[in-house]
C-alpha cells in the first residue's frame, strides 16, 4: 500500500465522476432530440390519420359505385321484361319494381358523390399536411443534425474516457479495485475520501482512532471509514488544490460533503 495507491483511487474517482457526469449530459442531448423531432411526429401522425381515412372513403366510393352498376343493369332487363308483360297485373308488378330500383340507384348515385366530394376535401387536406410535415422537417433538420453530432461528439469521447479508464485500473492492485467497486456498486458516487488534518473522514466526518489516523497517514494500508466506509486517503496537503483538501482551519474542512449519502 503505498501513497501513490490511494492517489490513483482518488485519480479513478475522478475519472469515474467525469465518465457519469458525460453520460448524464449525453441523456440530455438525447431529450433535446426528441423535444426537437417532437412537431414532426405530430405532423407524421395527422398525416397517417388522413391517410388512412382516404383509403376507408375510396373502398366505400368503390362499393357503392359498384352497387349503382348492379342496379343500372337490373333496370335494364326491367325495362326488357316491361316490353313483354302479358296483363296489366304483371305490368304493375314490373313497374313498382322498376321504380324501387331506379330510387336505389339514384341514392346511391347521391352517395357516391357525397363520397367523391368527401374524398376532394379529404386529399386537399393531406396536401396541405404533408407539405407543413416537410416544411417542420426542413425547420428542425439543422438543429437536428447539429445535436446528432454533438451526441457523437460526446459517444466518442465517452469512449475514449472509458478506454483511459481501463487502461488506468491496470495499474492499479485488483484487491483495491474490487473493493473500490464495491462502494460504488452500493450506488455510492464517493468511494474515496482524504483523512482531514485532524483526523476525521473526509465524507462523513467522524473522527478516526489514533492508531488507524496514523497507519492513512503512512499509507500502510487499506483502511476504511468505519461509519460511511469509504476508502480513507492520507490527508491531501493545501497546496494540491484538490477539492477534498482540508484546508487551512483543520476543523472546517470544504467541499467534500456530497449528497448522496
Ligand atoms: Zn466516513
Amino acid at each position: 500500500m503505498t501513497d501513490q495507491t490511494r492517489h490513483a483511487l482518488k485519480e479513478l474517482q475522478r475519472l469515474d465522476e467525469e465518465l457519469r457526469d458525460a453520460r448524464d449530459e449525453i441523456e440530455q442531448v438525447v431529450e433535446s432530440i426528441a423535444d426537437v423531432d417532437e412537431p414532426a411526429l405530430a405532423l407524421e401522425s395527422d398525416v397517417g390519420k388522413t391517410q388512412g381515412r382516404l383509403q376507408e372513403l375510396r373502398v366505400e366510393e368503390r362499393r357503392v359505385e359498384l352497387s349503382a352498376k348492379e342496379k343500372a343493369a337490373r333496370i335494364e332487363r326491367l325495362d326488357e321484361r316491361l316490353k313483354g308483360v302479358r296483363n296489366v297485373r304483371e305490368e304493375a308488378a314490373v313497374s313498382a319494381e322498376l321504380e324501387m330500383v331506379k330510387r336505389s340507384m339514384e341514392s346511391d348515385e347521391q352517395e357516391a358523390y357525397s363520397l367523391i366530394d368527401q374524398i376532394r376535401k379529404l386529399e386537399l387536406q393531406l396536401e396541405e399536411q404533408q407539405s407543413a410535415l416537410e416544411q417542420a422537417r426542413q425547420e428542425i433538420e439543422p438543429r437536428r443534425v447539429e445535436l446528432e453530432a454533438d451526441r457523437a461528439r460526446r459517444e466518442a469521447a465517452i469512449a475514449e474516457m472509458d478506454e483511459q479508464r481501463k487502461a488506468f485500473v491496470e495499474t492499479m492492485p485488483e484487491s483495491e479495485i474490487r473493493m473500490y467497486e464495491g462502494i460504488r456498486r452500493g450506488g455510492r458516487r464517493r468511494a474515496v475520501a482524504a483523512l482531514t488534518e485532524d483526523g476525521a473522514c473526509g465524507h462523513c466526518f467522524s473522527m478516526l482512532p489514533l492508531q488507524l489516523q496514523n497507519e492513512i497517514r503512512h499509507g500502510v494500508a487499506l483502511i476504511r471509514c468505519e461509519a460511511c466506509g469509504v476508502i480513507l486517503a492520507q490527508p491531501v496537503a493545501e497546496d494540491e488544490g484538490d477539492d477534498e483538501a482540508a484546508g487551512a482551519d483543520a476543523g472546517a474542512p470544504e467541499g467534500d460533503i456530497d449528497t448522496d449519502g
